[in-house]
């Protein structure tokens, strides 16, 4: 099944080529609390999948998914975690002594997640901003310190993410946590129909530029060794994210530029780059 977003906040099943409005059969709100983070939290995520899995589709107002905008399929996450440095070769191409093993993992803001219908806006002008092409990951279920064998239970379904990152001295909360900064779309698919989150393929294009490579085999701390991994410092919750982090081919995005994240089995995640709000790093309010 694949869940999306519109930008008003509303749950919609993906069914062919149709948009399936699900919001007022399941009776969710559409504010921070409410979508599917709500439907997530009244039982998890075998719960959710059964309440949908009920619903009879045919009777249920839709919309062609063609031309329609999506928001980001979970808008408000309690929280979004990060994998720094999980693919040996973008711990080269940053020049970094050590991976996720030595650095655990890092929060960044809610705030910053955004759909495929928002631009990513670029803070500054003389400081670079970097796309990282990534699986995210929806938590269904309260994972805490779950054992890797079981960790795959508590996750409800997968996303195209991207982990946007200013490149400054700043700690990686401060870097990757500006709005916009966590783009995630067009939906959410769930954990049955992806099968081996270790096997995707992912493809990352910033314009015509093929950057990022790889396959989710590459992950040093694989999906269920981060799931984990992070419920043994802080529990992770019903509509929880996780950026699992990136393969190399990171780089540059600019004003216009357009970014577009594939991944096997999940989609395609398009969003485009605005720098009409940047402004130079040594003005940043508030900095002095
Ligand atoms: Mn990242």
């Amino acid at each position: 099944m694949r869940l999306a977003s519109t930008p008003d906040g509303r749950v919609h099943v993906v069914h062919d080529d149709l948009l399936v409005d699900v919001t007022g059969a399941l009776g969710l709100g559409v504010g921070p609390q409410g979508g599917l983070r709500e439907l997530l939290s009244r039982g998890g995520g075998h719960a959710a999948h059964e309440a949908l899995a009920a619903l009879d589709l045919d009777s249920l107002p839709a919309r062609s998914l063609a031309g329609t905008a999506l928001g980001a399929p979970v808008p408000h996450p309690g929280k979004v975690v990060g994998a720094p440095v999980n693919y040996l070769d973008h711990k080269v191409e940053m020049g970094e002594q050590r991976t996720i093993a030595e650095y655990g993992v890092f929060l960044k803001a809610p705030s910053s997640v955004s759909g495929p219908d928002r631009p990513v806006r670029l803070p500054y002008r003389d400081v670079p901003v970097h796309q990282e092409g990534e699986l995210g990951v929806v938590v269904g279920t309260t994972a805490w310190q779950v054992p890797a064998e079981r960790a795959l239970e508590h996750v409800f379904g997968y996303v195209p993410l991207l982990d946007v990152t200013v490149r400054s001295t700043e700690d990686r909360s401060t870097r990757k946590s500006f709005p916009t900064f966590t783009p995630t779309g067009p939906w959410v698919t769930t954990a049955d129909e992806v099968g081996d989150p270790g096997a995707l393929g992912l493809r990352c294009w910033v314009g015509d530029e093929l950057r990022q490579e790889t396959s989710t085999s590459e992950l040093v701390y694989g999906v269920a060794q981060l799931v984990a991994y992070a419920s043994h410092v802080m529990p992770l919750e019903p509509g929880d994210l996780i950026a699992t982090g990136t393969p190399a081919g990171v780089g540059p995005l600019h004003d216009g530029d357009r970014v577009v994240l594939e991944i096997d089995r999940l989609g395609r995640l398009e969003v485009t780059v605005s720098g009409a709000e940047a402004v130079a790093y040594a003005d940043r309010p508030g900095s002095r």
